[in-house]
């Protein structure tokens, strides 16, 4: 459904986006998922034709973007980081002048207005001004704003920045709920639990280039990261400890925390017979701590540091 092809974008001397390529298949939730200044903003506006690629293409259901932007500013929905809404007027007042903006017979824009602001669930703060809304609920009056012309495609920003759990886990619903519903959604984040919660796929970026993309599984097999199994000892033994680590050389023992580790492929399969193994060479285990991979072991392993800033 969208194709990005080898797509460049250098503000000055900064090359914000560097030869980047991703496919997005219809109905899929698309991560883009990198620290601040990656270049997810900057992927995003060339997306929605905010902002001009140097090199590349971007092609929506066949159409490119340098050719027909008007259309494909239908076919998107898109919820910026910055909340732009006006604070005197009431959340059913700016959502009215937004859909305006899309030449949306009044009708209809009533009756959307109405459904999407039932959708973020704040039907019944409708007629309030916007200076009396939280962050996270401006945020969700938004995402609705960004609803109201029935977009196929669903781009947002980094949309809980700064937002209460509450409203996160809100925002996080209407995301599945119009997922479930068919909508393609592409979600910028730094916060990698996002990424892992809903992304179909992910593209890693860093300092403008993509360094890995796939579905999670995928990214797993690429950074070749292992799950970790850690063995308290409740008798640190050095004669048991030299036995087991050259009988076995995947164990190491670990002397700060008087631990043996080991990486396995798949902890659930291997942890019988590690701790057999230990056992039966005379080793008394006090605890298993086990650390499955996730996003940001991957995220580690790839881009050789943390993502929080
Ligand atoms: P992210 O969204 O991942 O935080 P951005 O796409 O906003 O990253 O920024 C990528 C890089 O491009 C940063 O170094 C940023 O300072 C720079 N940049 C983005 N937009 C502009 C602009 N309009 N003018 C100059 N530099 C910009």
């Amino acid at each position: 459904m969208i194709t990005v092809r080898s797509v460049s974008k250098s503000f000055g001397n900064i090359d914000a986006v560097k030869n980047v390529s991703f496919t997005i298949d219809k109905g899929e939730i698309f991560g883009i998922l990198g620290p601040n200044g990656a270049g997810k903003s900057t992927i995003v506006n060339i997306l929605n034709t905010l902002v001009k690629a140097d090199k590349g293409d971007v092609i929506i259901d066949g159409v490119n973007t340098k050719n027909d932007g008007d259309t494909l500013k239908l076919m998107m929905g898109v919820v910026p980081q910055e909340i732009a809404l006006y604070e005197e007027l009431s959340a059913y007042e700016n959502m009215m002048f937004w859909g305006g903006l899309y030449n949306i017979p009044k009708p209809e824009l009533k009756m959307n207005v109405n459904k999407t602001l039932e959708i973020v669930d704040l039907v019944n703060r409708k007629n309030d001004r916007i200076k009396t809304f939280s962050g996270g609920m401006k945020r969700r009056v938004n995402i609705a704003c960004a609803l109201l012309h029935n977009p196929r495609i669903l781009v947002l920003d980094e949309p809980t920045v700064g937002v209460d759990p509450q409203n996160r886990n809100h925002i996080f619903e209407v995301i599945e709920r119009l997922n479930n519903e068919g909508m393609t959604i592409i979600y910028t984040t730094h916060y990698m639990e996002e990424a892992e919660r809903f992304c179909d796929k992910i593209a890693i970026i860093d300092v403008g280039r993509i360094i890995a993309q796939g579905t999670l599984k995928e990214l797993r097999e690429i950074s070749d990261v292992r799950d970790l199994l850690t063995i308290k000892l409740a008798d640190v033994n050095s004669e048991t400890i030299n036995r087991l680590t050259s009988e076995n050389p995947l164990l190491r023992f670990d002397n700060a925390s008087g631990s043996l580790k080991v990486e396995c492929g798949n902890i659930n399969n291997d942890i019988q017979i590690i701790m057999n193994h230990v056992q039966n060479a005379g080793g008394v285990i006090e605890r298993i701590y086990t650390q499955g991979t996730n996003l940001e072991s991957i995220y580690l392993k790839l881009t050789g540091k943390e993502l929080r800033d």
